[in-house]
């Protein structure tokens, strides 16, 4: 190579990497000398603290500061070398031992003073390090692996923690001279953040843990702010196109809205108020709709629905699951087709001949309010007159098939997207992972819930609960009994949901009508089991975890759980929310097995005290993180080096504002500022973003 390395030089041209180095280094995801900076230490090991060789502790690591006393060399019976060095701080003296290191003896002599750090060991009475690292006091070079605050990175096969420590030390020195600044001057004066260089020093070298601290606070600012930068960059590029603008109600929303056998929720109307004004702003509108487990987030889609189908435009809504299409097809069509509204439901089990006879009268625009699974992502389906783009339940889909959904349109203007979750997560991470996103909030239930009473009872004690049910059953309610697996496994100790089913269903509850419901039934099995569900023509539904997501059937008012260990507390949450859906009483009794960990004990026990989705998601992110409960693992979550959304709520909000204001100032990013912002998206830091989405 000629010439210092830059930011971009690939690492295989740097001093002492080479071919094969460079690919134990891909491995880690570093290619540039610049990503070398950028893989940051995962701890520091204190090194500058200094211990009396007096007060070593066998087998613990401590730094010693002291005077080289005597130096001695001898071979070894094998044929090696063995240096050894004794020295003294005044409070005692310490063996430093080597094999096969006679060049140590060139520079390490009597009189000298070292610092050295090693694992405290003791021979024949004595103190010793092996092999300990060690630098000269007062000598012409920083210490790295000693006398200091000593970063230890990540590692992969082939590569060394003392090789990579000198490798970004050296890289870093080359580099800092002619460092690009990413943050503007006036975000960094804002939040006293300090420079890049200043900060990239002070992560990977610093001189004191305050320095480390400043560092950290600068980069994670760094992190956070480009993330939202690009997402509110893509929301930009989203909204800035034509959209279909509706702006000649008619008065199906109306009519729907008098009809309905409740009022609307304060909360219900100010979302909708927010929901129809992006409908009339003339910009496609990518909203996301946040409501608890039963807080009426259907009805607020169906409104949003009619209004553009009574300009005379269609709309489709994407369900997860085909239970839940197979739902909103029977609620949707009974509460839309009075007012003369074509609805049609498509799943995965539609049949051919009736699936062509849909996509027909879809594509000559017959069809208003088009239901469906992810089998409406499928490219037959052509909405001619698609406006809205409603997805339900969209942490199940994932980040990723959200961006589907907005593609699978006909061409011309894109349609308005509303998507709506039932996890509700905190807003700092709301804001991070869906900031190409407006957000609403659902925040109030319908008056007259009453929490579900939940009952935490030994597995033994299933008795008692059957009991209970019965007498609910006997009141004229439903009730669901739920089973974590479909079949028992070899050697399982899980009570599985088919095998139950025989048994309740022979036995105690032979005089109702039960029926089984799990994920490997035939689509239209599914679907006959929950609409004899769903019109009481069954008192008992013995089911897996399908029936978690938005099933919706306000008169069953009674939950079993078994082996509730297997579950997580979001998923719980959505189980439970599948009773209590009505103004009555509504019971879930929780089977435990008594031997579970504390752990897991006190997990179900804070389900059992907790109602509110957002205190359970919350302690959920807690114990498991983000990925876990929001299901982004596979799909992409931004991948952080030193964020953490939850952690650093106050620093989400601040980038947030910071970057709507910085694009206000400078929509083109053209500035000095805005081009070095862009150059930093493009180079580094593309792994925080999650998939485009719609
Ligand atoms: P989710 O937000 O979980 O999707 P749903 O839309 O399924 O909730 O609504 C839950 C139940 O609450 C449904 O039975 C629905 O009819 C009812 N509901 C919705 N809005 C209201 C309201 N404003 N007043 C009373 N009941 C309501
Ligand atoms: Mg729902």
């Amino acid at each position: 190579m000629t010439g210092p390395p830059t930011w971009d030089t690939p690492v295989q041209f740097l001093r002492t990497v080479g071919p094969v180095r460079a690919l134990a280094l891909a491995r880690l995801g570093i290619a540039t000398a610049g990503d070398l900076l950028r893989h940051y230490p995962r701890r520091w090991f204190d090194r500058g603290t200094v211990t009396p060789i007096q007060r070593l502790i066998a087998g613990k690591e401590a730094t010693v500061e002291g005077e080289i006393l005597t130096v001695g060399e001898r071979r070894t019976r094998r044929g090696g070398s063995l240096q050894t060095i004794s020295l003294a701080d005044g409070t005692g003296h310490l063996f430093l031992v080597w094999f096969n290191q006679g060049y140590l003896l060139r520079q390490l002599r009597p009189g000298l003073r070292v610092m050295c750090s090693g694992l405290a060991q003791t021979h024949t009475g004595r103190p010793q390090f092996i092999h300990p690292d060690w630098a000269l006091v007062g000598g012409a070079e920083d210490p790295l692996h000693t006398g200091r605050l000593v970063p230890q990175y990540a590692l992969t096969q082939g590569l060394g923690q003392h090789w990579l420590r000198h490798l970004i030390h050296d890289t870093l020195t080359a580099l800092l001279p002619g460092l690009d600044e990413t943050l503007p001057e006036v975000l960094r004066r804002r939040h006293g953040l300090s420079g890049l260089g200043e900060a990239l020093r002070g992560i990977h070298f610093p001189a004191t843990p305050q320095e480390r601290d400043a560092a950290l606070g600068r980069l994670v600012y760094e992190e956070l702010f480009l993330v939202h930068l690009a997402m509110a960059l893509r929301r930009r590029g989203l909204t800035a196109r034509e959209g279909i603008r509706l702006e000649k109600p008619g008065d199906l929303t109306r009519r729907l809205v008098e009809g309905l056998p409740f009022r609307l929720t304060a909360a219900q109307r100010r979302v909708l108020a927010e929901i129809l004004a992006d409908l009339r702003s003339g910009r496609p509108m990518h909203r996301l709709l946040q409501g608890d487990v039963g807080s009426g987030k259907t009805v607020v889609a169906l409104v949003a629905a009619l209004f553009v189908i009574e300009q005379g435009w269609q709309a489709a809504l994407l369900a997860p699951t085909e239970i839940l299409a197979a739902q909103h097809g029977a609620t949707l069509t009974r509460l839309a087709s009075p007012l003369g509204v074509t609805v049609a439901s498509l799943t995965g089990g539609t049949p051919a001949a009736e699936r062509r006879a849909v996509l027909n009268a879809a594509t000559r625009g017959e069809i208003d309010l088009l239901i469906g699974t992810h089998a409406l992502l499928q490219a037959d389906v052509r909405l001619p007159r698609l406006a809205l783009t409603i997805v339900d339940e969209q942490h199940r889909f994932g980040v990723a098939q959200r961006g589907r959904a907005a593609a699978a349109t006909a061409g011309g203007a894109p349609p308005h997207m509303l998507v709506m979750s039932a996890t509700p997560i905190p807003r700092s991470l709301a804001l991070t992972l869906y900031g190409d996103l407006d957000l609403s909030w659902l925040d109030e239930l319908p008056p007259g819930r009453q929490p579900v009473a939940t009952h935490i009872l030994t597995a033994e004690r299933e008795d008692e609960v059957q009991a209970r049910l019965a007498a609910e059953l006997e009141a004229g309610r439903q009730a669901y009994v739920v089973f974590p697996v479909i079949e028992e496994t070899a050697g399982g100790d899980l009570r599985a949901a088919k095998a139950e089913y025989e048994r309740l269903a022979a036995g105690p509850f032979r005089a109702w009508r039960v029926a089984l419901l799990h994920g490997r039934l035939k689509p239209c099995e599914k679907a006959d089991v929950m609409a004899r569900f769903a019109d009481g023509r069954l008192d008992l539904l013995v089911a897996t975890t399908i029936v978690e997501v938005g099933l919706d059937v306000p008169n069953a008012t009674a939950m079993v759980i078994h082996h509730p260990e297997r579950l997580g507390l979001a998923q719980l949450h959505q189980l439970r929310g599948r009773v209590g859906r009505g103004a009555a009483r509504a019971d879930c009794w929780l089977l435990t097995d008594p031997w579970a960990a504390p752990e897991t004990r006190e997990r179900i026990a804070f389900f059992a005290a907790h109602a509110d989705g957002f205190a359970l998601a919350e302690e959920d992110l807690r114990r498991r993180g983000p990925g876990e409960l929001l299901g982004t693992r596979q799909h992409g979550e931004p991948g952080f080096r030193l964020a953490n959304p939850l952690r650093d709520a106050a620093v989400v909000r601040a980038c947030a504002d910071d970057a709507a204001a910085l694009l206000a100032a400078d929509p083109g990013l053209a500035s000095p500022d805005g081009e070095r912002l862009r150059r930093a998206l493009a180079g580094g830091f593309s792994h925080l973003l999650p998939p485009a989405a719609g």
